[in-house]
């Protein structure tokens, strides 16, 4: 099983929570571990699962260790920032179809012409190319999985967090 490094925040701090969710498949036994520090930890409630404190020292702030499939991180990224930041649902608007979320997402930041957003708008860009010129399905995935980390993190950015 692979695993996806997110970082959710920007936040230099020690890492004093962290947030695990145990899977309900079979084929992992943990779905997540998030890890934030005391002043972030209103961001772990977006994040179910059990509670417990972690040693200073460790790990950083906004940490998010990801085992799930493609699929559910893919979903993960639309409703945590991609939908809010492009105005593009993958389910509602695009019927699941990544290379058209992640396209027409794309298109609708260039439309703002905001700066700020500039690095978002790459990132996805990079997914999206990714995507598009992956050598094979897995590699391409992981890949995708990357770019949009490092948009999620560029994005917290943006927002300050
Ligand atoms: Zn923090």
């Amino acid at each position: 099983m692979s695993m996806t490094l997110r970082q959710l925040t920007n936040c230099p701090k020690d890492a004093t929570i962290k947030v695990v969710r145990t899977s309900q498949r079979r084929s992992r036994e943990i779905d997540y571990t998030l890890y934030t520090c005391t002043y972030h930890r209103w961001l772990s409630k977006a994040w179910m699962g059990r509670r417990t404190a972690v040693d200073p020292g460790e790990v950083r702030c906004g940490l998010l260790l990801d085992n799930r499939s493609y699929e559910e991180i893919l979903r993960s990224h639309n409703e945590e920032w991609v939908r809010l930041v492009t105005l593009h649902d993958l389910d509602e608007d695009h019927a699941g179809d990544v290379e058209a979320w992640l396209r027409e997402g794309i298109a609708e930041l260039k439309g703002f012409g905001f700066p700020e957003q500039r690095g978002v708008r790459i990132a996805l860009g990079h997914a999206l190319l990714a995507l598009t010129t992956g050598s094979d399905e897995v590699s391409a995935q992981a890949a995708v999985l990357t770019a949009l980390a490092i948009g999620e993190t560029g994005e917290a950015a943006d927002r300050g967090a």
